[in-house]
């Protein structure tokens, strides 16, 4: 390390200066945010975790370390379209850089190797799976080694967004090539995940850098799913003529969309794994090359896509996690302009994503840690508050104030003192036997007569239509905040039945308040398009019927008599 320092001093003046290699190399006049530091922690020979958004700059975090240094630094990249641009813009550039995965013929990979033993390179991207492995060892034998820059670091844990295993053996470069620079970078950095990253690889001593991961252009607005189809169309109507994403979860509903949506006079391409490999990359192009294209796509679509005019990003689907969330709407404005980011959800995506978690065959601790980043989003998506903040919160970054541009900020979200209703509806799951879902406690809260609230007996209850006074749209909500607050749990083993979770005792107790979110204007109308006077009759206070509640409460003391049983 010394030895570089005195290197670099030795060196003509300004070739091998950080800042110069910025100006010289990049044509950039200054770093941005704590790039510098990262920089010089790197080049005098520490290790370093780096904690930046999507944009920020993380690639000239490690780029021009290893420009710097003697020796070639290794970039350890997840996917070989991300290597593959990485390496032609330095290229350009005029920095000697090249890449070693699978798509390489013999004779390409004979060059590269050849290059990198002659230590003619100053920077090689290698797949994750190839960097820790004996043949890669013996490949740098005798080569001198800059630095090890891992990217998209959040791929080693399963808390980030897109858990690879092979990433699990870049654990090992510590003991492979000791005295040699680490650096981890990501733009996840919720700190499970980033306590994940710096355990798995041996991060302990490295230097943490971090900046805000707020994105202040961004606006926010979640909306429950409706009529999706028009609530998406009347989305894309305020941004006619600009470019932007609409994320589905399953490659049908891509075709189906992009399909519906140009039938609709909006220009869709889709966009997913599955479709014809030539259609894809011709789709990705023309989205990326031309302007006012609606890609529709999966999650497929996005990694290391650096087109910094995309004006919004919509989720017809929830996203995986709140991580994959805020990757994906991150992809809206990375030139800095007012840019939106909305998703529809509703009930039955939870559902199904639980189905997901629960019936994927995973290890019990992988579905528990999945479950959690369910309720997680689900807290986003449901909470009354200032969804950057939310989003932010999740982050471990704490946000001055409320946002003043996000849907639950420019229409304050009213809260109502749902702790009768909670109970209401606590109490309808624990007396129908924890075995139905929200659709027919709905229906036993309304006193709906249908087959199966006859068949069951449950219009016999206390419970049936001891919810009259609230709208059915209402209690769906409530479900779905009951869930959020992890105050029940849906059972997919049971078909989706609710059940409730230990922490309902409180409620039963009444130890604990419940507030919910009025209802938001509904009928497929965004928060910013709803008449004033709409949003006030939807938010008119459920009035507590006190007979009802008389009636309730043996029902109460029963249940808070089972469940305060330890
Ligand atoms: P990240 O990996 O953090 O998402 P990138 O490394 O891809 O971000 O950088 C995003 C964009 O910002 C790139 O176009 C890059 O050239 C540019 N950039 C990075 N650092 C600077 C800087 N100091 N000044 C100007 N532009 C920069
Ligand atoms: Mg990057």
């Amino acid at each position: 390390m010394t030895r570089d320092i005195s290197e670099q001093t030795r060196a003509p003046a300004g070739a091998r200066d950080p800042l110069s290699i910025l100006k010289r190399v990049y044509g950039y006049p200054a770093f941005r945010g704590s790039q510098a530091e990262v920089v010089s922690t790197v080049v005098s020979g520490g290790d370093a975790v780096v904690l930046f958004p999507t944009g920020a700059g993380k690639s000239l975090c490690y780029q021009i370390p290893a420009i710097c240094r003697e020796g070639v630094g290794i970039v350890v990249s997840p996917l070989i379209a991300l290597m593959r641009d990485q390496v032609e813009a330095l290229k350009q550039l005029g920095v000697p850089a090249a890449a070693l995965n699978s798509s390489l013929s013999g004779d390409e990979y004979s060059a590269v190797r050849r290059a990198l033993s002659r230590g003619e390179l100053d920077l090689l991207y290698v797949a994750p799976e190839r960097a820790a492995t004996p043949g890669f060892a013996d490949m740098t034998r005798g080569v001198k080694i800059a630095l090890f820059a891992i990217d998209e670091a959040h791929c080693v844990s399963q808390w980030g967004h897109d858990f690879r295993p092979e990433y699990r053996e870049l654990g090992k470069l510590a003991e492979l090539y000791p005295g040699v620079p680490r650096m981890a970078l990501t733009a996840t950095a919720d700190p499970h995940t980033r306590e994940d990253i710096i355990e798995r690889l041996g991060l302990e001593k490295a230097e943490v850098f971090t900046s805000s991961f707020d994105r202040p252009n961004i606006a926010y607005e979640i909306v429950e799913r409706d009529q999706p189809r028009q609530q998406l169309l009347r989305f894309l109507s305020r941004h006619e003529g600009e470019s932007g994403i609409v994320y589905c979860l399953s490659r049908a509903k891509v075709e189906d969309t992009a399909e519906w949506l140009n039938t609709q006079g909006v220009n869709a391409l889709g966009y997913h794994a599955g479709m014809d490999r030539a259609v894809r990359d011709a789709n990705q192009d023309a989205f990326l090359k031309e302007e006012g294209l609606c890609l529709v796509a999966t999650v497929a679509f996005g990694m290391g896509i650096d087109k910094p005019n995309v004006r919004y990003v919509a989720h017809l689907d929830l996203p995986g996690s709140v991580e994959a969330y805020y990757q994906e709407t991150g992809r809206a404005g990375r030139d800095g302009l007012p840019s939106e980011v909305w998703m529809a959800y509703g009930m039955a995506d939870v559902i199904q994503r639980g189905r997901m978690i629960d019936e994927g065959g995973a290890a019990d601790e992988i579905k528990r840690v999945e479950r959690a980043k369910l309720n997680a989003l689900l807290a986003i998506c449901e909470t009354p508050g200032c969804r950057r903040q939310a989003i932010l919160a999740h982050f471990g970054e704490a946000h001055a104030g409320h946002c003043g541009n996000c849907d639950t900020c420019l229409k304050p979200v009213e809260t109502w003192d749902g702790t009768e209703a909670a109970i209401k509806a606590l109490a309808a799951i624990y007396r129908t036997g924890e075995r139905f879902g929200a659709g027919h406690l709905v229906d036993v809260l309304m006193g709906v007569e249908n087959e199966r609230t006859l068949r069951f007996g449950h219009t016999e209850m206390p419970v049936f239509g001891a919810g009259k006074d609230i709208p059915a749209k209402t209690w769906q909500s409530v479900y779905r905040q009951l869930l959020a607050a992890g105050l029940v749990r849906i059972d997919h083993a049971a078909f989706g039945a609710l059940k409730l979770e230990p922490e309902a005792r409180s409620v039963f107790k009444r130890e604990r308040q419940v507030l919910f979110r009025k209802d938001r204007p509904g009928k497929g109308k965004s928060a910013r398009g709803a008449s004033p006077a709409a949003a006030k009759a939807r938010a008119a206070l459920p009035e507590a019927d006190m007979g009802l509640f008389e009636e309730l409460r043996a029902t109460r003391m029963a249940i808070a008599k089972s469940l305060s049983v330890p």
